[in-house]
């Protein structure tokens, strides 16, 4: 049977992902709807395959050709859905670019995501791992989630208690995952607005410039120039951010890692626990700078693997699996993969 026009064939995803990493979608759909879905779900050769939901590709590693369709999140819209005494509820479409919808709700005076500026990617991704910087989490700021069910097309709505977020993590690296496609995300914007500036680099851009009361606008410049001297651009070499999640310990194991390194970076959490960082661990066991075929350890933060040029998906992973042995080996920590490895 042919396919509907706007079912895609054969197309490649090297631009569609920040690691650069070849694969082709043997079937690529735009959803620029939840009715997009639906229309898919009627489609008799596609109701069943396999499906991969895209936003970005800012936090993927494709080893392989996806099986079935890839479904390419481009839902756009911001609106301000209501003006409550202690919160804005501002509702994003799943598609905008995370970026992009930081500035523009700056620009309308709405304070609350600014400490979250420049991370790539897209809006309906942002809950899947619950992305995070500089003192902030999306849960933070998040109200409601507007998905669709990937089985039946039928709508549901999620409140921040039913995404059960955790240190990167919701229900839809859980439950959940491969289940549904984000269509759009209801945020609370804090009134009044405070600034969060605990995290270091930003106490220190206070202390630099002698602004002790900055504007929203003025923190995310401030993170965006600290994120630029830290992080590679993925448009000049091919990455996708921290490639491992900082392992959270508990104070028996903090104090064995401390008997085996006493420079060993942590910080204590409210539960008791201790956070460890990953990039100090990686940098401790030689990483920084290292290639491993065409992939590398970024010369300048040990968490940021990267692409030198042509690597494809095998490559990363063998060089993630060296790291995690290395570190295994010297500290007992076993590393956890932050991306959605295909
Ligand atoms: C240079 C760089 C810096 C980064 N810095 C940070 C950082 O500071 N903090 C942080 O938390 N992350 C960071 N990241 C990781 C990444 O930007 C985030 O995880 C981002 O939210 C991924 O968005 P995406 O649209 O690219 O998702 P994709 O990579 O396209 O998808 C990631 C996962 O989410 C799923 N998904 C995507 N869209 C939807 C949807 N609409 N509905 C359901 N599932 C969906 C996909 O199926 C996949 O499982 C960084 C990445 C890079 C390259």
């Amino acid at each position: 049977m042919p396919l509907s026009p706007w079912i895609e064939s054969e197309v490649s995803l090297r631009e569609l992902n920040t690691f650069g990493l070849p694969a082709v979608a043997r079937r690529l759909v735009r959803i620029r709807d939840d009715a997009d879905v639906r229309r898919l779900l009627a489609e008799p050769a596609l109701a069943a395959a396999p499906k991969l939901v895209l936003g970005g590709g800012s936090n993927l590693v494709l080893t392989r050709d996806p099986e079935g369709v890839v479904l390419k999140v481009e839902i756009e819209g911001l609106r301000l859905v209501e003006t409550r005494s202690d919160a804005y509820i501002v509702e994003a479409g799943a598609g905008l670019r995370w970026h992009d919808l930081v500035m523009a709700t700056l620009a309308r005076g709405w304070g609350g995501l600014e400490n979250l500026a420049l991370i790539p990617g897209t809006v309906g991704a942002a809950p899947v791992q619950n992305i995070g910087a500089y003192g902030i989490e999306l849960a933070d700021r998040l109200h409601e989630v507007d998905a669709v069910d990937l089985v039946t097309g039928a709508p549901l709505t999620l409140t921040r208690a039913q995404c059960a977020f955790g240190y990167r993590d919701s229900v839809f690296k859980q439950s959940l995952a491969g289940r549904c496609l984000i269509t759009c995300v209801r945020f609370a914007l804090p009134r009044p607005w405070q600034p969060v500036l605990g995290y270091l680099d930003l106490e220190r851009k206070v202390a630099e410039t002698g602004i002790s009361a900055p504007s929203a606008a003025q923190v995310a410049d401030w993170v965006c120039s600290i994120r630029r001297a830290k992080l590679p651009d993925p448009a000049v070499i091919g990455n996708a951010g921290s490639f491992f999640k900082n392992p959270v310990v508990s104070e028996d194991q903090c104090r064995d890692i401390i008997g085996r390194d006493p420079h060993v970076v942590h910080y204590p959490m409210p539960d008791g626990t201790f956070k460890l960082a990953a990039g100090w661990l990686i940098d401790a066991c030689g990483w920084k700078g290292k290639t491993v075929g065409r992939a590398g350890v970024y010369d300048k933060q040990a968490l940021v693997l990267v692409n030198r040029g042509d690597a494809i998906g095998a490559e990363v992973i063998t060089l993630a699996r060296a790291i995690q042995e290395s570190v295994y080996g010297r500290f007992g920590i076993r590393l956890e993969p932050e991306p959605v490895v295909i």
